[in-house]
């Protein structure tokens, strides 16, 4: 009961670091059953290689206990520590580490190598494994998932350049993409057109509904189209005119 109590407060630390952009890792020492230290991943904030959730909590008992060795004390972690922080753990002799989520990709408690328990190192560390897994889990797993997504928003932006280089990277309004967009498909689908009188066209059309620039919006949207395979030339000769691709 008490390791999911004190787990708790580590998932707490963890959404600190999420709050801040960070990847959502917590930690909190216990001593005598009392929390004397807490720390969230703050790598970026910092751009420090070391300022994981871990390492940040030992140095901070480090400060409260007035010394290296962290006798006593417990670690929880959301996530299974790296060989860094598992370093630093068998360092401060800490005695005993539990952690939430296993990670397979960088943990040194037992998913890659296992340091804490080393029977060739003087100093062994008892360690529980999986305690609140799947809240600590998610919390990572839903942080690269939004991440992913922010991701791709952004690349589609980048696709969407103005032929002036001056104006490459113009914010572009998602709704009016979507507008322009679906103005320009229903103009191809009747006919081929070029680029002016598929200006013209929405021009004609959208006037009311529609207050950005037109033509900034027209070229680039139709850029996009055809970067995307949406729409292709029909002439080779200019104008090209362009139309639906299948
Ligand atoms: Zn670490």
């Amino acid at each position: 009961m008490m390791e999911a109590y004190y787990m708790q407060l580590a998932i707490e630390e963890a959404k600190k670091a999420e709050n801040l952009g960070e990847v959502p890792i917590g930690a909190v020492i216990v001593y005598k059953g009392e929390v004397i230290a807490t720390g969230h991943n703050r790598r970026e904030q910092l751009q420090a290689t070391h300022a994981h959730a871990e390492m940040i909590a030992i140095e901070k008992a480090n400060a409260y206990l007035n010394s290296w060795r962290l006798d006593g004390c417990t670690l929880y972690v959301t996530l299974e520590p790296c060989p860094m922080c598992a370093g630093a753990i068998v360092q401060a002799r800490i005695p005993h580490v539990v952690y939430g989520a296993r990670d397979p990709k960088a943990g040194c408690c037992g998913s890659i190598m296992n340091l804490l328990e080393n029977e060739a190192f003087n100093h062994k560390v008892h360690v529980t494994s999986g305690v609140m897994a799947d809240e600590c889990g998610h919390l990572l797993s839903h942080f690269f998932q939004i991440l992913r997504e922010e991701r791709q928003a952004v690349e589609e932006k980048i696709q969407l350049y103005h032929p002036d280089p001056t104006k490459t990277m113009q914010k572009v309004d998602k709704q009016k993409y979507e507008i322009i967009k679906g103005a320009i498909m229903k103009e191809l689908e009747k006919e081929a057109l070029t680029l002016k009188e598929l200006r013209n066209k929405l021009k004609m059309n959208l006037n009311k509904s529609f207050d950005g620039s037109i033509d900034w919006y027209c070229t680039s949207v139709k850029l996009d189209l055809e970067a995307r395979n949406k729409i292709e030339r029909v002439d080779t000769n200019k104008p090209h005119r362009f139309r639906l691709k299948e």
